[in-house]
């Protein structure tokens, strides 16, 4: 049986306020804050 508690559609969560982080126009944002986690490829 698949217990899927919060798990959207691969959603990432904000670090600044643990909102919704969507990837929109090729870039990920959050759409509570607008926070754009970095990746960790710089
Ligand atoms: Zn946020």
């Amino acid at each position: 049986m698949a217990t899927q508690q919060h798990t959207g559609s691969g959603a990432y969560r904000c670090r600044d306020c643990d909102g919704d982080v969507t990837f929109d126009d090729q870039a990920w944002q959050c759409v509570d804050c607008g926070q754009a986690p970095r990746h960790g490829a710089d």
